[in-house]
This record gives structure tokens, sequence and C-alpha cells, in this order.
């Protein structure tokens, strides 16, 4: 159920709905906006008391149920957009924000060199794998803590916030202690319990698509995050897998319309993992920005070819700043920063 309170009400009278809500069996989740504090109250409505008593209340202006199986993420529960804070930046705001940087964090020079390219080409975010989910573990399986500590420095001498993968509940303090975005990936976007550590942390999580999921239980993924307390979450499309061979996955970039109509949360496209191609990158972030997405998340390394991971997808550092220039035309067409 979700329960409007009136506008200017004294945090007295907040709290004594709040006590009422918990009274009746529901757990309330406080989402309070400019003008009015919205109470999404989640519980059992069919072995708990009907909450239509509160209507009676004089600080209370609303009661309505929440028809979706996801209720935190769901429009419904909140009508405005909502902006996911990394440090200094607002996601999800009229600002478009570009987080870019390698697939895998190999080596300082690596980092700080791409770091240093895509700050100046105007991305906003650095992004950077240091543990890695790979498909054989024959594969480069990323430089773990040390990674992150590089994550860290080229924070330092950039200003950029970062993001990196977080791919177990035992690193989820050590990956939030580093990182100021956790990513969850494609391959554990339905492992509740990692979702439950991630969102304990506190910190803003992008939750990826896995692939082959489908958009409702995507949705209901990221209702584990917000029922976790944590109202920082993204919805990040990286592709689908499909009978498709030219592509990697299939972008869907349907998500877009689709997630903003069925929630308030923020959408992120990464069109590398989304196609695989690096020909394709800068194509497939047009579309994504003249269809409402809010940022992208784009793989960048100063020599693609001889990266450790996803060499055919990543963009060098002259592509990306190209890109960017590309884009703007986009960004403005669709109302953003
Ligand atoms: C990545 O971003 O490098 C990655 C592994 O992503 P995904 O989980 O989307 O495959
Ligand atoms: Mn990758």
């Amino acid at each position: 159920m979700i329960v409007v309170l009136k506008p200017n009400i004294s945090k007295e009278q907040e709290s004594s709905v709040l006590s009422e809500i918990e009274k009746l069996g529901y757990k309330p989740h406080v989402m309070r906006g400019v003008e009015r504090t919205v109470i999404g109250a989640i519980g059992d409505e069919r072995t708990h008391k009907t909450l239509e008593s509160l209507l009676t209340w004089k600080q209370v202006e609303s009661v309505m149920p929440i028809q979706k199986r996801y209720k935190l993420v769901s429009r419904e529960a909140h009508t405005k957009d909502s902006y996911v804070k990394v440090r200094q930046h607002f996601i999800g705001n009229k600002k478009f924000h570009v987080m870019a940087g390698p697939c895998s964090v190999e080596s300082e020079s690596q980092l700080m060199k791409t770091a240093e390219a895509v700050s100046k080409a105007g991305a906003t975010i650095l992004r950077g794998g240091a543990f890695k989910p790979r498909t054989s573990p024959y594969e480069f399986q990323g430089l773990g803590e040390k990674g992150l500590k590089l994550l860290a420095k080229a924070r330092e001498e950039t200003g950029m916030p970062i993001i990196t993968e977080l791919l177990s509940e035992n690193h989820a303090d050590m990956v939030a202690e580093y990182s100021d975005i956790l990513q969850i990936g494609a391959r554990n976007a339905q492992n509740f319990q990692l979702l439950i550590a991630a969102a304990k942390t506190g910190k803003p999580i992008l939750l990826k698509r896995g692939m082959s999921m489908r958009i409702e239980e995507w949705l209901l993924a990221g209702e584990y995050v917000l029922s976790n307390n944590n109202p920082n979450l993204m919805f990040c499309e990286r592709g689908i897998r499909t009978f498709e061979t030219y592509t990697r996955n299939t972008l869907d970039l349907s998500v877009i319309p689709i997630i903003k109509q069925e929630s308030h949360c923020p959408v992120v496209i990464d069109p590398s993992q989304g196609s695989g191609r690096s020909d394709l990158v800068t194509a497939m972030c047009k579309g994504a920005v003249a269809m409402g997405a809010d940022a992208l998340l784009i793989e960048v390394h100063p020599n693609p070819i001889e990266a450790w991971s996803d060499g055919t997808q990543q963009v060098s550092l002259d592509t990306f700043s190209r890109l960017v220039e590309e884009i703007r035309p986009f960004v403005e067409a669709a109302g953003r920063e």
C-alpha cells in the first residue's frame, strides 16, 4: 500500500503514522519528496489489517494499493523520477552522465591513461572491473583489491567517482569501502543474497539485466535493493541473449521507455556488452540517449586489441572522445545537459 502524507506536516505527525503502519503489521519505507512524503507500506495485505483506517487521520492525504508485484521500484510508489547521488553528481536528473573506462583494470599506467583521457573527453564517472566474472576459469579474473586501490587512486587524480563490479557477498564491505557505485553484473542479477548484501552497504547500486531476464524479473530483483532500505538504485540494460550472431548480445533499447513507465529509477545503457562490437558502440549510444536513457556505461581502452578482457567491444581513447562529441546533439534533443 502507498500512504501519501499531506504537505507540511511535523516530524511527530509523520512518526505517529509510521508507528501505526508498523502496528498494523507492515514495514514502512519513507520516500521524502520536495512537497510530499510518501510511505510505501509493505506486507501481505491478505494477512494484515487494512491500512484504510489511516484515511481518517488528519495528516494523511490518501491510501492506495500497489497493484504490481514490484512495489517500491514502481511508478505507483513514486510518481516522479528518482535520482541517485554519487558524490558530486546526481544520476537521473537533467544532467546526462557518461561512465567510461576499461572492462578490467590491468595496470596503473593503463588505468591512469584511460581515466585522464575519458575525463578530458567529458566522462563523469570512471568504470573498471577489479573482480571479473569470466566464462572460463583460465581467463584473467581481475586484480582484486589491488585493482580497487588503483581505481581509488584514479579517482583522487581525476575527481571522477568510480563504479566497479561486486561479484561476491564476501567482498561487499571491501568493495563498498573503495567504490562509489556497486555494479551487480548480468550473471548475478538474480543472486538475491548478493543483492541484499550490496543494498546493506548503503552504496548506490547499478543493477545490470541478466542475459535471459524478463523485465518483470529485473524489476523484482531491483525490489530486493529498495526493500532492504537502499533507495539508490539504477537499472542498466546490457543486452540479452537471442538467436542473433552478428552481435554478442541484442541490446534491448525498448526497456528505456518501459522502465520509465514502470519505475521511477534511473536507466543506464551499456552498449559495450550490449553489442560486443566497438564499431557499433557510438550508434547504440546515440539511440540510447535519444530514447531517454539517464546515463551510458562504456568500455574504453588505450589499446583495445591488447585488452585482457572484452577487446572486441572496447573503444579507443580517440573513438571515445569523438563519441562524446557525436552524442552531444542527441543529449540536447532529449532535453538533457
Ligand atoms: C562488465 O561490465 O565488464 C561486465 C562483465 O558486464 P555484464 O555483467 O553486463 O556482462
Ligand atoms: Mn566487459
